[in-house]
């Protein structure tokens, strides 16, 4: 199974009801929504973690205990991802942006060559200016010029064969924008950001040289970033760095190299738990999650132009639906009255404005289907205002 497949669609109401039932429909870019079951053990655990005997928050991480709750969420991303032997999986601190750095010194400083970037929405905008402190960056392919309104083909990406490596966002989590497909060739040396759609979907990694992924998408809460890296990327590390910053440190200490964010890791473990057991896995969660989002999308487009989404069709996320009312007026009433309806979260990123409903592993599809309703039964009541012909 790869991330190349599309899912034919399914109904919502035959899907299983897992995840969250709160009060309000939480639709947040991140930190996201987090699955309701999950979230009932963590408040047992705050109290006293099955096993350990103390509140989660005061578990020693050098303790027997942690160290098996380490090497199980090791286990279940092995597992879940059907993981290629020769891979290790850290997990780190200082989020996404972290590894904006973290990437380039390890693996371009000092190597004599350049690496490639894609420039394709905000954050991989980011990454690219933090690597140019480290070493030589060419931008393989950039998409401001038009608003970082889709991604580019494949014969648009001018790859340089010499590169270290190429860096890009599987998700632009502002602009929801996504690659169904890997990019490079089988010579490239991919390291992929996949902060906005790990676990959300099966996935190649023996395609990718480092993947990473900060948790709170998919994964948990902040505090804690998973990096799959190979092996033998770390021969050539330059000697010197600090250690925190180093990739070894983390190889040689399974993840325990300091104090790690052991509540974070925590309840990493009982998502991924919930992931194989309660979901069956991510060809389970990738039929969801595409029924989500396909469900959504056919909303705005069947909406005569009274919302617009942000992305091309060929590329549009499943995780991350930006859009806008044609009638821009219309945005604060649409977020006010969606706030009074119980939906919460679907204001657009700073930096873009307007509208997005972020649709991650633990948004259920009936939270989605009453968002939706939420939207025509809105259009219904304003397409008149709007100026709307049918
Ligand atoms: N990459 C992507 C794709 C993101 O969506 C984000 C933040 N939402 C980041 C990186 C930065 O992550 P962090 O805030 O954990 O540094």
């Amino acid at each position: 199974m790869v991330v190349d497949m599309l899912y034919p669609p399914f109904s919502l109401t035959t899907l299983p009801n897992v995840g969250s039932f709160a009060n309000r429909h939480n639709f947040s870019g991140g930190p996201g929504a987090l699955p309701e079951p999950v979230l009932e053990q963590v408040q047992e655990a705050i109290a006293e973690a099955p096993g350990a005997g103390v509140s989660i928050l005061g578990v020693s991480h050098r303790s027997a205990w942690f160290r098996e709750i380490v090497e199980e969420t090791e286990e279940n991303f092995r597992t879940l991802l059907s993981l290629p032997k020769g891979y290790h999986v850290l997990f780190l601190q200082g989020g996404g942006s972290l590894q904006f750095s973290m990437i380039p010194m390890n693996l371009l400083r000092g190597r004599g060559r350049s690496s490639d970037y894609l420039e394709t929405g905000y954050w991989s905008r980011k990454a690219t200016a933090e690597a140019r402190k480290e070493g030589a960056v060419r931008v393989a392919w950039q998409g401001d010029h038009e608003d970082f309104s889709r991604l580019p083909t494949n014969d648009e990406i001018a790859l340089d064969p010499y590169a270290a490596y190429l860096h890009y966002v599987s998700n632009e989590t502002v602009e929801g924008l996504q690659f169904h497909r890997v990019l490079g060739s089988e010579e490239t040396l991919r390291i992929c950001d996949m902060s906005s759609d790990l676990l959300s979907r099966p996935i190649d990694v023996e395609r990718f040289g480092l993947i990473y992924a900060h948790a709170q998408k998919n994964l948990g809460p902040s505090g804690v970033t998973v990096v799959l890296v190979r092996d033998d990327l770390l021969r050539d590390i330059p000697a010197g760095l600090p250690a925190m910053l180093d990739y070894r440190s983390f190889v040689d200490s399974h993840s325990i190299y300091n104090t790690p964010p052991v509540f974070a890791i925590y309840v990493m473990l009982l998502v991924t738990r919930w992931l194989r057991q309660d979901i069956g896995g991510l060809d389970a969660m990738a039929q969801i999650n595409y029924a989500k989002a396909e469900r959504l999308y056919r909303v705005l487009d069947g909406s005569a132009g009274f919302y617009q989404g942000h992305a091309d069709k060929d590329d549009r996320s499943w995780m991350n639906v930006a859009f806008r009312l044609a009638d821009r007026t219309l945005e604060a009433r649409l977020l006010a009255e969606a706030g009074e309806a119980g939906f919460t979260g679907l204001e657009g990123h700073r930096s873009l404005g307007g509208l997005r409903a972020s649709l991650y592993n633990a948004v259920t599809p009936q939270a989605v289907d009453a968002l939706c309703s939420f939207l025509e039964d809105f259009r219904l009541r304003h397409r008149e205002f709007a100026g709307e012909r049918e």
